[in-house]
């Protein structure tokens, strides 16, 4: 950020300037880098954000997460200008379920009720009835009448874990998130051996093996919750790193450890990357630019809002 330094301002500074001259609004999820965090009007999860990002009066809303979030983001208040720093920033769960599949798969089973993770993109939404986070899926499922079969996509290991959580039969689509997919459950017990009395947290994408040893799963609001009301004082922690920011700043005197990911990594821990192509350059950048932004057809965004208003309404 050349102009920054000659003008003396921090990168911090100048974002901030862009964005009240702008009447910008940043949201950003947890998986963000810490200084997107730290100049962000609001982060939250995939929920929080998606309620900030219906009520916002801003004119401009800067998505600092991935394309299916600033997506929904535009759904959900559509006369705003939506921009994301980096259009790249996609997400392997919202990839691995591709809508002409996906059509494929709902011919085969029209009696099937279409219950959709928010980790898809607008096509699926569209094509769903209604839509969840992983703060509400158990709620979404039990919304249902209980002689409706359902279908879930695009997460199997969420799906699995709902089905597991309300007793309901589900035909799951075969997705999964490859950083929630990158623990290693041999690492994972071997750093349980160190720190016997840390409880294990996991987010509900992690697989089975990872889940049945954890003792709390939740979504990455819940997560946090959980380690601020706990008594215990160390915490293994089986999501996105990026969350460990928050985390400490919320609970300073406790240990959070990252849990481990089957390949080595510089952190030895999952991150996302498609989270992490935002950059604070980026950020700058897309603000002063009002580019790259999220467009999508009228039809599409009215489709795929029917869905999202269901889950907003339960
Ligand atoms: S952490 Fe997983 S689900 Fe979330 S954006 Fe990254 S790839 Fe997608």
């Amino acid at each position: 950020m050349s102009v920054l330094t000659e003008n003396k301002l921090s990168p911090q500074e100048e974002i901030s300037i862009l964005k009240n001259t702008k009447n910008a609004v940043i949201l950003a999820h947890y998986y963000q880098e810490p200084e997107i965090q730290e100049i962000a009007d609001f982060v939250g999860d995939s929920l929080e954000l998606a309620k900030k990002a219906a009520t916002t009066n801003a004119d401009i809303i800067v998505f600092a997460g991935v394309h299916f979030m600033a997506e929904t983001a535009k759904i959900l208040n559509p006369s705003k200008k939506v921009l994301l720093p980096d259009l790249n920033a996609g997400c392997s769960l919202a990839e691995s379920c591709p809508p002409e599949a996906f059509q494929q798969l709902k011919d085969k089973y029209p009696d099937h009720v279409v219950v959709t993770y928010i980790n898809c993109s607008a096509e699926i939404k569209a094509m769903s009835d209604v839509v969840c986070t992983s703060s509400n899926a158990e709620r979404v499922i039990n919304s249902i009448p209980l002689d409706k079969p359902i279908i879930f996509a695009p997460d199997k290991n969420l799906g699995r874990y709902l089905i597991e959580k309300t007793g309901r039969k589900m035909l799951l689509w075969d997705g999964a998130c490859i950083v929630h997919e990158a623990f290693s459950i041999d690492k994972l017990l071997e750093l349980y051996a160190k720190y016997p009395s840390a409880k294990i947290i996991a987010h509900p994408e992690s697989e089975e093996h990872i889940l049945k040893i954890a003792n709390y799963i939740g979504s990455t609001s819940g997560m946090l919750n959980f380690v601020k009301s706990s008594d215990q004082d160390t915490f293994i922690v089986a999501t996105e790193a990026g969350i460990l920011h928050q985390m400490q700043m919320d609970v300073p005197d406790k240990t959070l450890i990252p849990a481990p990911a089957k390949e080595d990594n510089s952190c030895a821990c999952s991150e996302c990357a498609f989270m992490k192509m935002n950059t604070l350059q980026k950020l700058y950048n897309c603000l002063k630019d009002e580019s790259p932004e999220i467009v999508l057809a009228e039809s599409l965004m009215k489709a795929a809002h029917r869905p999202i208003k269901r889950m907003m309404e339960l």
